[in-house]
């Protein structure tokens, strides 16, 4: 059984980065820069806007944490966005979910400019993603890093079955999409499961890739999944663990223990898509970098 380690390829990746972020530095006297802005305090959204800001400046980008209240009005908040919009040296621009109930997401959404909307979640970038324009468009940095892990691990998708399991937005359908294409790497026969699929598993145990995508703690068993499959764990959960000083765990959708014994390939919860997710931002940051000052 093969072990993807994504912590392990998201410091390739980043190292990678870090040597083209000087190059170019060197050729223009500029560096990317990503702007993230977080509203209210959700102490999770904390976290990780500080994980990113963290990487960011490992590699030597540029990074700005820009803080607002929970109580900034929607307009407040779109006339941020289009400052940084029209600024020249932001290339990647993020706002943190969940955003108070107040504000309309997709407003937000619609707001960035897709040129700089770094997490693809623009209808112009997903639209592109659909019709496999993907030299052109910002992919949602999830799926995109379980690509990447695909390609790194030289794992076959090339005409095999894939079967994921949720369809958001941000994970489930930007997978299935990518999962689609006609390149190689990809090129699969897709299955989307979700909350409303009946005998889900009659569905699981056909999959020579399972792509995990629930929200749900350990919700895949050994008995849902084809002996040889790849199984590629996105769900991140805690649940509780009285063997931990903080009481807490994290753990996948997958049920790990179970499954790694019959999996041909899996990804770990902590250390597998996570830290990817993180490294497929900063190189959607740095593309937008490239395509702006023509750089490749
Ligand atoms: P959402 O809650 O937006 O979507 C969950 C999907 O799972 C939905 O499509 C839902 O179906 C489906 N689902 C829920 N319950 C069931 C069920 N019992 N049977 C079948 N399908 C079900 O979550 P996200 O896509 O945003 O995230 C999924 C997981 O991935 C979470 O644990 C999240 O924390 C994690 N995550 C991890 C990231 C990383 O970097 N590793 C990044 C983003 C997310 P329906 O549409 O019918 O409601």
């Amino acid at each position: 059984m093969l072990l993807i380690d994504g912590k392990a390829i998201s410091e390739q990746i980043k190292s990678e980065l870090k040597i083209k972020v000087e190059t170019y530095k060197q050729r223009t006297g500029k560096v990317a820069g990503l702007s993230v802005i977080i509203v209210g305090e959700n102490p999770a959204s904390q976290v990780y806007v500080r994980n990113k800001a963290k990487s960011c400046v490992e590699i030597g980008m540029r990074s700005e944490v820009i803080e607002l209240p929970a109580t900034i009005s929607q307009a407040d908040l779109l006339k941020r966005i289009d400052e940084l919009n029209h600024n020249p040296d932001v290339h990647g621009i993020l706002v943190q979910q969940p955003l108070p109930k107040h504000i309309d997401d997709f407003a937000i959404t619609l707001a960035i400019q897709p040129e700089k909307d770094v997490d693809g979640f623009h209808p112009e970038n997903v639209g592109k993603l659909c019709i496999g324009r993907l030299d052109e468009c910002f992919i949602s940095c999830t799926p995109f890093g379980v690509i990447e892990l695909f390609k790194r691990y030289q794992i076959q998708t090339e005409g095999k079955h894939c079967v994921i399991v949720g369809r958001s937005n941000i994970v489930g359908k930007p997978m299935a999409m990518l999962m689609m294409q006609k390149l190689k790497q990809m090129n699969a026969t897709v299955t989307v499961c979700h909350s409303a699929t009946p005998n889900i598993s009659d569905f699981t145990r056909q999959a020579d890739i399972l792509i995990a995508a629930i929200g749900k703690a350990n919700f895949i068993t050994a008995e849902m999944v084809k002996s040889g499959a790849v199984v590629i764990d996105v769900g991140i959960n805690q649940i509780d663990d009285a063997t931990k000083k903080s009481g807490k765990r994290l753990v996948g959708d997958v049920d790990f223990d179970g499954v790694s014994k019959l999996a041909s390939a899996i990804t770990p919860v902590p250390g597998g898509v996570g830290p990817m997710t993180i490294a497929m931002l900063l190189s959607n940051t740095l593309t937008s970098f490239e395509r702006h000052y023509h750089l490749s």
